[in-house]
């Protein structure tokens, strides 16, 4: 099956009992038993529910995987990966990352005794000089945030099985549309469901998705028995939103690719990072592992003053200044101030985020009136 078919068909089935053709909410906590342990295979809504069971079986058949799991929010998800650890171990994850994933890493985790080590992972050099026999995970992000570097999952994946490390990958800015980690060798794939997959910006959610049996099972014990579930409501609208997730991500590559260029000949514009622009670093690898490079943009002004990118924001009409990303309409932000704030300046200056870089994230609407704005907020 392709992925626009998977996009609509896989995981849901017509509602046996009324033929609804649309998944139902099941808004329900328990399930009626006939005799002690006799029923349907659902108990309790944290262990099981059938809106959630769909959407998983959906996420996990377009990663090209066996088992999905979704999660209260992607760091729900994230919470539930780390669990898998022990006091001791240590994780090397990329210095350029999402700033909520850093925070969980930092300062929740290093709390329980994990190690994190954060390196530039688009150079596998670097990866490996962190590699000990404590080792346990590489945690990878790509493209990453905000920055858009691009981590080679591929030679990740050899890296992985050569130390016995598990690798899993942060798919959130490619999706499953742009970009498969389980088929280039990863062991789990997370994804913040809140921003394109949901892609309407009206729900908060994560998910995972392996291939292996056995790490399934050590997750889904993790998530029954820490609660982080999300409710039957919001993965209707997730379900929802997937039946146009590839419709979506073709238009906001293609807007992406419209803007990267605009704003790569503007001449108060100083570095613009896309993955798609032959220009960037590390287009190459983007090229292999990506089928297009999505609707996720960075830029710095000329001049690199925080106060100019801030007269920018402050004029754009449709570029919303907002946190988030991925929905169908387009966003913008100052990861410095906004996203970024939790990271210390020091390691944000050694990752090249720069005060004056503004991310946005490019929507749907007509890439004309996208260009409109950006002529006008930057002048
Ligand atoms: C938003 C985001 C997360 C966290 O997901 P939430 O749903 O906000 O908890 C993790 N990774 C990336 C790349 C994100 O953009």
């Amino acid at each position: 099956m392709k992925f626009g078919t998977k996009a609509i068909h896989a995981g849901v089935e017509p509602d046996p009992s009324t033929g609804a053709i649309m998944t139902p909410i099941f808004q329900t906590s328990t399930y009626v038993q006939t005799s002690p342990g006799q029923h349907k295979g659902y108990e309790y809504s944290r262990s099981q529910n059938p809106t959630r069971h769909a959407l998983e079986k959906s996420l996990a058949a377009l990663e090209n995987g066996k088992h999905g799991l979704c999660f209260s929010s992607g760091l729900g998800a994230i919470d539930a990966v780390i669990k898998l650890f022990s006091p001791g171990d240590e994780i090397i994850s990329t210095n350029d990352l999402y700033g909520g994933s850093y925070r969980i890493f930092t300062k929740i985790f290093e709390k329980y005794g994990l190690k994190f080590h954060f390196v530039p992972m688009h150079d596998t050099k670097a990866i490996e000089e962190k590699i000990s026999d404590k080792t346990k995970m590489l945690w990878v992000e790509t493209p990453t945030n905000p920055m858009m570097n691009i981590i080679d999952i591929e030679a990740s994946s050899r890296l992985a099985k050569k130390h016995k490390l598990v690798l899993a990958v942060d798919n959130t800015f490619s999706t499953p549309y742009l970009q498969n980690p389980l088929d280039l060798g990863a062991d789990i794939v997370m994804h913040s469901v809140t921003k394109y997959i949901g892609g309407h910006s009206d729900v908060v959610m994560g998910a995972l998705v392996v291939n292996d049996d056995s790490l399934q099972e050590r997750l889904a014990f993790i998530q029954n028995s820490c609660g982080a579930v999300p409710g039957p409501q919001d993965c209707f609208l997730v379900l929802r939103g997937i039946k146009t997730l590839h419709i979506r991500m073709q238009r906001h590559s293609e807007n992406g690719r419209k803007i990267a260029e605009y704003l790569n000949q503007h001449p108060k514009v100083g570095k613009v990072y896309w993955p798609g622009l032959p220009s960037h670093p590390n287009h190459e690898v983007a090229k292999k592992q990506m089928r297009d490079f999505g609707g996720m943009i960075s830029f710095t002004l000329k001049g690199d003053k925080q106060e100019d990118a801030i007269k920018v924001l402050e004029k754009f009409k449709y570029f919303t200044l907002a946190e988030s990303l991925g929905g169908v309409e387009s966003l913008s932000g100052h990861p410095a101030s906004m996203t970024h704030a939790s990271i210390p300046k020091e390691d944000r200056d050694i990752a090249g985020l720069k005060d004056s870089l503004i991310r946005l994230s490019v929507g749907i609407e007509d890439a004309e009136d996208l260009i409109e704005d950006l002529k006008q907020a930057i002048g």
